[in-house]
């Protein structure tokens, strides 16, 4: 067998690994990239195979880095089974459209003030592609093997990252290949831990915080600390959030907060009409998650969500203290750019940063302490506190991704640091080899590996 790096090397998104058998072809995950402009175009770069000749695709979650390149592979030709848990299916059905949506208006509004040198600007698929590609679903529940061809056979393991995040565990003759996808936290308020997986002869796993270890505190003091002062100094926290994993763990949080009368009781916001579904999802999947009912619409139901257009240009108006949670998590596109514009240019106000910032995102040069970022073709000077939450994250740390490892009943054959930057990937590496000794590789983009 052979398997192809089609993405996610030394960096954290475009997950795609290609596995060919000689007569199947399965691609696992099928990732946009995102973030720095190299890598962007890379979407636009054919794949090494005809999207006609994968015979199906397996993805580990929803996440647009790990499904969001799916709609322009159907619209390429594509025509097999899309295998993945039921929660990702329902997830999929909220944030591809969306994708195509956002990538349609992104083209439009280039075309229109003219800051794209491409004329015209084109989006890489729309939303009715997006739409057409979640015909080609087939979810499954975890745990259950199922059938990709040719003697490959697979199933899903929660990987606790977010709702319906999945290991996949690939069985073909005597040889197990297993993908973490993004590995989640041992202990999570909302979700369940990462399952330990017993057995690998090949493995590639995440590296996103490879060279980090997220703070001991507990996140909600450091978060009421922020909240506090901002409110005190009469200022807006606005806080870009994943329409699906941190948004929740944010309302989450503000809840248990305000219940514990740590944060005063100032208006909360979720303008992102996506995480409002995502939200949504939580009450379908009870099965996947911590929270019964009663929680879920106690929590949940705190915050208000925002309807429409008019009704976050209100937020923006206002000047009062409050909350604005809207996506996307690293300020590269949605709503959330709108109430940076109105927001991120006053000292009294904060921008809080709670998942992972790739290299390239506006996300990341603020907290880099950019003084000006880019948004819609003009400049939004930052005079707002900018702040980042690590412990909000929903990727294991180093010393979780270690203790994951370390479940292991055996070392693997080999195993393949993926989704991660460089000094992240190579930090880790040193540590799964002078921790467990392991035989380690970090991949590059479009290497290609033989296993036997
Ligand atoms: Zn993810």
């Amino acid at each position: 067998m052979r398997l192809t790096f089609l993405g996610a090397t030394r960096t954290v998104t475009g997950s795609k690994y290609l596995l060919d058998t000689g007569s199947r072809q399965v691609l696992f995950d099928c990732g946009l990239f995102q973030g720095l402009k190299p890598l962007r175009e890379r979407n636009w770069t054919p794949l090494p195979i005809d999207p006609q000749a994968i015979d199906a695709v397996v993805l580990t979650h929803a996440h647009l880095d790990h499904s969001g390149y799916l709609p322009l592979l159907v619209k390429s030709g594509f025509r097999g089974p899309v295998f993945c848990t039921r929660a990702t299916r329902d997830l999929c059905a909220i944030l591809l459209p969306d994708s195509g949506h956002l990538q349609e208006e992104e083209a439009e509004r280039a075309n229109r003030y003219g800051y794209s040198k491409h004329h015209p600007a084109l989006p890489l698929y729309g939303e009715t592609d997006a739409i057409q590609a979640m015909h080609s679903f087939r979810p499954l529940p975890y745990g259950e093997e199922f059938d990709l061809g040719d003697g490959i056979r697979a199933r899903f393991d929660n990987a606790g990252h977010i709702l319906g995040a999945a290991f996949v565990t690939v069985k073909r003759g005597g040889t197990t290949i297993v993908f973490s996808g993004d590995l989640g936290r041992p202990v999570d308020p909302i979700l369940y831990s990462p399952v330990r997986i017993p057995r690998a002869d090949v493995l590639l796993v995440e590296s996103t915080y490879g060279n980090r270890d997220h703070p001991d505190i507990d996140p909600s003091l450091a978060f009421a600390a922020i909240v506090r002062r901002t409110a005190a100094r009469g200022g807006t926290v606005v806080i870009p959030a994943n329409a699906v994993g941190r948004s929740q763990l944010v309302m989450f949080y503000v809840h248990a907060l305000k219940q514990a009368n740590q944060i005063p009781d100032i208006p909360v916001f979720l303008d992102s009409p996506m995480a409002a579904d995502a939200t949504a999802l939580f009450h379908a999947h009870h099965e996947d998650h911590k929270l019964d009912e009663a929680e879920t619409s106690r929590i949940f139901g705190a915050t208000r969500i925002v309807n429409s257009v008019e009704e976050s240009k209100s937020i923006d108006r206002s000047d009062l203290p409050k909350i604005v949670i809207s996506a996307s998590g690293m300020a590269t596109g949605g709503r959330v750019l709108h109430h940076l514009k109105a927001f991120a240019s006053d000292a009294k106000n904060t921008v809080l940063f709670v998942g992972y910032q790739a290299a390239g995102t506006r996300g990341s040069a603020m907290l880099g302490g950019a003084e000006r970022i880019r948004i819609h073709g003009g400049d939004v000077p930052i005079e707002a506190e900018v702040a980042v939450l690590d412990g909000l994250s929903a990727h294991a740390d180093a010393l979780e991704i270690l203790d994951w490892l370390s479940g292991f009943d055996a070392a693997p054959r080999s195993t393949y640091i993926v989704h991660g930057e460089p000094a992240a990937a190579d930090a880790l590496q040193e540590r799964i080899r002078g921790r467990l000794g392991w035989t380690t590789h970090v991949p590059e983009y479009r290497e290609v590996i033989t296993i036997s």
